[in-house]
């Protein structure tokens, strides 16, 4: 009654709209911080209805709002060098953090598997400013309050496997944004990967490929942008200890089948990367090796990434088979050995470009132009399971 504003969610999308319409905007003061993360847009807050009652009078004005976006810093995070070992998996994120590509992790229960998950954060360069005003747009649709600190970061989600559907891709009336829009231009990490409801995992194969998901509802359609990373972790058994030497593996056969069977051919197809995770060699902890920093990595991530920007505007995971042909040119013996490689694990095109990719990443980590013999070996090495 007292005619006080209060603060309401989704503020930003209406502050980028009234931006797009040539409007000036007026939100309660406790959304205008939210509302200016668009920088272009004319925002003016009011406490009450009185204060906006006196701007169009024109007896008092409301002044423009602007926020102070301080300096980032890149955050602490949980940094790679924390890991010890497992320097084929860390190569394998390193790829993947260069590409955005998409990977599987699979090994025995508390290998790390989490740990790596969680540090590609750490090997991906900040979001530009058009990026992050997406990605906050969709956490204001939520709710969720930012901050001006952060909100340059690439997200992390991890939703747990007993989520549902429409918590993973969106859903619910009216429609909101599920976790793969949450994890837009970030990671989504799913891990015990065939725990999820497979119909939940079906569901990410659209959204994997256009970067975007629709919701259809009785009478409308909404689309929410969904270009997330997958990165997925798994058991290689159900008791986990398929292959161990030391904990001898209790499942029979069928039971690892039903196990796998669990994620269905075509979703397991749009995994890019798959690797084997391993337990550390005997005494490998009393070596006291030095593991490489996070930073660093970054640092040979972004380089590449510029190239791949450089080259045709987007990054490896998005090259078309059109642009692969361009910019792979492998050497007449490379393409018979991927051309054999094919044909004895009868893989289709998808595969084929797949592979093509990854190689394409594998060479600009290493600033070749060229794809030669020994990144195409290492791309086909990065199928562990799939073939
Ligand atoms: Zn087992």
């Amino acid at each position: 009654m007292s005619g006080e504003l209060r603060p309401v969610s989704g503020i930003l999308p209406f502050s980028l709209a009234a931006q797009k319409a040539n409007h000036i905007i007026i939100v309660p003061l406790e959304n205008a911080q939210e509302a200016s993360f668009n920088k272009a847009s004319n925002i003016l807050a009011a406490k009450n209805i009185l204060q906006i009652c006196s701007h169009l009078h024109g007896r008092e004005l409301l002044t423009n709002y602007h926020a102070e976006f301080t300096k980032l810093k890149y955050p602490v995070l949980p940094d790679l060098s924390e890991v010890f070992g497992q320097a084929h998996a860390k190569r394998a994120l390193e790829i993947c953090a260069a590409g955005k590509h998409s990977l599987l992790m699979i090994g025995p229960p508390g290998i790390g598997k989490t740990m790596l998950a969680s540090r590609l954060i750490s090997l991906l360069p900040l979001l530009s400013d058009e990026k992050a005003l997406e990605l906050a747009a969709i956490h204001s649709i939520r709710g969720h309050s930012l901050k001006l600190s952060t909100w340059k970061f690439p997200p992390f989600r991890r939703p747990h496997h007993t989520a549902s559907s429409i918590a993973l891709v969106g859903g619910g009336n009216p429609p909101q944004p599920g976790e793969i829009s949450l994890a837009h231009h970030g990671v989504l990490f799913l891990d015990e990967l065939p725990e999820f409801d497979r119909r939940a995992l079906e569901a990410l194969r659209e959204p994997l490929e256009s970067g975007n998901v629709t919701i259809s509802r009785a009478a409308k359609q909404i689309e929410f942008p969904a270009n997330f990373q997958l990165v997925a972790a798994m058991n290689p058994c159900p008791c986990g200890h398929l292959g161990s030497q030391i904990n001898p593996c209790i499942c029979t056969t069928q039971q690892i089948q039903r196990y796998r069977k669990k994620l269905s051919a075509p979703f397991l197809d749009r995994i890019d990367i798959c690797i084997e995770v391993n337990p550390l060699p005997k005494n490998y902890l009393l070596q006291k090796n030095k593991e490489e920093s996070s930073e660093n990595v970054r640092n040979r991530v972004k380089k590449a990434q510029i190239k791949q920007l450089k080259r045709f505007g987007r990054l490896n995971h998005n090259l078309s088979g059109e642009l692969l042909e361009i910019s792979s040119n492998l050497l007449n013996k490379d393409q018979k050995i991927l051309q054999n490689f094919l044909e004895k694990f009868q893989l289709s095109v998808r595969a084929y470009h797949q592979i093509l990719r990854i190689a394409r990443t594998i060479a600009d980590l290493s600033e070749s132009e060229k794809i030669k013999n020994s990144h195409l070996m290492e791309a086909l090495s990065y199928r562990f399971f799939k073939n």
